[in-house]
């Protein structure tokens, strides 16, 4: 999770900020936007999960490269299990669905699929 943030330096480029958030299961705090999972006890952070900016927002703008790596794509819900994952993901992380599928796109939904096995 990145945010945009213009800060009023000379060159009118808007910085990324990485963002953090807080582990709801065991309190671990500012965790950094980049990991999806608690690094203290693993949990999977949830959709309603609030992220914040850090305290020290120069420190923590990233630099050219590391904005170059990351996405302004939204994190996705994975339509068959309902898994939160993150922008980067193809795959859920969960059971492993394709991105594509899980985002609305019905007018190109292959008519192939086999739809017979769900009862
Ligand atoms: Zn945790
Ligand atoms: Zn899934």
């Amino acid at each position: 999770m990145f945010k945009s943030l213009n800060l009023g330096d000379t060159n009118m480029d808007e910085k990324r900020i990485e963002a953090l958030w807080d582990c709801v299961f065991c309190g671990n705090k500012g965790i950094l936007g980049r990991y999806d999972t608690c690094p203290n006890c693993g949990k999977g952070r949830g959709v309603e999960t609030v992220f914040y900016l850090p305290e020290d927002v120069q420190s923590a703008v990233l630099s050219r490269e590391e904005a170059a790596k990351t996405t302004n794509r939204a994190d996705w819900l994975c339509a068959y299990c309902g898994t939160y994952n993150r922008a980067d993901r193809e795959h859920c992380i969960k059971c492993g669905a394709l991105r594509s599928d899980a985002e609305t796109d019905y007018g190109s939904v292959n008519s192939q699929t086999d739809f017979g096995n769900f009862k």
